[in-house]
């Protein structure tokens, strides 16, 4: 008699990761979503026009972050790079949970923790760093809360030769202190947000010297920063904006190829929100289809119910930043003085949700949900013991929504096939898994 085996190897349950899979052109929403995009404005009003936010991004991310063009083609040198950094990520079958649930759904997900940053982020991180770098920019300046974004952006510095400053939220950089680390491995200055490099942070710091910070002051921090640099640097988002959005899209761009060689399409895509990378990462190349009206598949976004800028936010022109430094966008916001709660899941600490995806969920394309915090760890605790990766707690959101999902899907008895994102691994952020373990959440 066999042994039962609890830890099915994922390995054998896997789509391939064939090189051809890695598309050579990302996909933009932007040609196809239902109605036009409200554009960016300033307080007064005034729309803002290319040659404005050229001052603060490189020229063809400002192109991208505009264009209506359904494909635009990833240059052959970053797709090299992207290969080199383990692109296709894999496609795996969550067997054990789907066993475990004693569901007839099929549990599938991209996992983008393969990257040496461990999150989706590289994705744009090493677009963003090469645009500059061919522009001739000198330095590159971020924000950072958890410090996924700002590890991922100091590796994709070193990778292509560009200078990075990163300030990263001042709680994280002291409670979490490995990614700023990391940073710093890969040759970034990194300091903690409010800092005294800035007017802003100055004037932050000198009502409180203890200031925790938010990820709202550290982008007002650097745009400041970049401002004041005189033309030398140049400034990176992590989520939110079209063109950022735009470079995620490998990920379900893969996922399809993916998926059709296990002869299967997902009825169910879903995938956990902070600013909306990740998610729009997956589904917008299957969003394409339900817009052409192709498939009926339905999007499921999560959230956390601390900071629910999808489901509780309202639609209107705000901030990207505290400070009011950034154009106005118009989003599902909980507004940009809204200080997030310390949440562990720092990546999903963001007053807004990109726009794009404000407006999928408009037309009822995307269905948002929110989940408490407890009940997210535990999500993420069981899927590490059935299927041995550690979510990362912005990705035990979608593993939460998951597990709903396969149990509707049970009580109907439908044999649903749903596909989500891993879009990290916890290894860490490990400190909120101990508070959880011990009872802290
Ligand atoms: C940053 C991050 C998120 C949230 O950002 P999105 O732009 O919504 O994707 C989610 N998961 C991980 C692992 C992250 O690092």
């Amino acid at each position: 008699m066999g042994l039962r085996w609890y830890f099915a190897a994922p390995m054998a349950l896997r789509a391939s990761q064939v090189p051809d899979y890695l598309p050579s052109s990302w996909y933009n929403i932007l040609a196809d979503l239902p109605g036009e995009l409200p554009p960016m404005k300033l307080p007064n009003g005034q729309i803002v026009e290319k040659l404005m936010l050229e001052k603060l991004f490189a020229k063809t991310l400002v192109e991208q972050e505009y264009s209506r063009e359904r494909y635009i083609q990833i240059p052959a040198e970053l797709r090299s790079k992207y290969l080199e950094l383990g692109r296709p990520t894999p496609l795996l079958r969550a067997k054990n949970l789907e066993e475990y649930l004693g569901t007839p759904a099929i549990i599938l997900y991209k996992y983008e923790g393969v990257t040496p940053t461990g999150s989706h982020k590289i994705n744009t991180a090493l677009a963003q760093a090469y645009y500059n770098k061919l522009e001739g920019t000198e330095t590159i300046v971020t924000e950072t809360g958890a410090g996924q974004w700002g590890s991922a952006l100091s590796l994709a510095g070193a990778l292509t030769g560009i200078h990075v400053r990163v300030y990263m939220v001042r709680v994280s950089y002291y409670q979490k202190p490995y990614r700023g680390v990391l940073m710093r491995i890969y040759g970034a200055e990194v300091y903690p947000s409010p800092s005294n490099r800035t007017s802003f942070g100055r004037k932050l710091l000198e009502q409180n010297p203890e200031h925790p910070g938010s990820l709202g002051i550290a982008i007002s921090e650097a745009i400041e920063d970049v401002v004041m640099s005189g033309g030398k640097a140049k400034y990176c988002l992590g989520s939110v904006l079209n063109h950022v959005l735009l470079h995620q899209t490998v990920i379900g761009l893969e996922a399809k190829k993916q998926v059709e060689e296990l002869g299967l399409y997902p009825d169910v895509v879903i995938g956990c929100v902070g600013g909306g990378s990740n998610y729009a990462g997956l589904s917008y190349p299957f969003i394409y289809d339900r817009l052409k009206g192709s498939s009926d598949t339905r999007f499921i976004a999560a959230e956390p119910k601390a900071v629910p800028s999808m489901t509780r936010g309202e639609y209107r022109y705000d901030y990207g930043d505290t400070a009011g430094m950034t154009p106005m966008i118009k989003m599902h916001t909980l507004g940009h003085e809204f200080t997030p709660p310390p949440i562990h899941a720092g990546g999903l600490r963001y007053h807004g949700v990109a726009p794009t995806l404000s407006v999928l969920i408009n037309h009822g394309v995307v269905e948002p949900v929110a989940y408490g915090q407890r009940e997210v760890f535990e999500a993420g605790t069981l899927f590490a013991k059935l299927e041995g990766i550690v979510p990362a707690p912005e990705s035990a959101h979608a593993v939460k929504a998951v597990i709903e999902e396969a149990l509707r899907a049970k009580e109907r008895g439908r044999r649903e096939v749903i596909l989500f994102n891993m879009s990290g691994h916890g290894l860490l952020d490990l400190q909120g898994y101990i508070d959880y373990l011990e009872g802290r959440i």
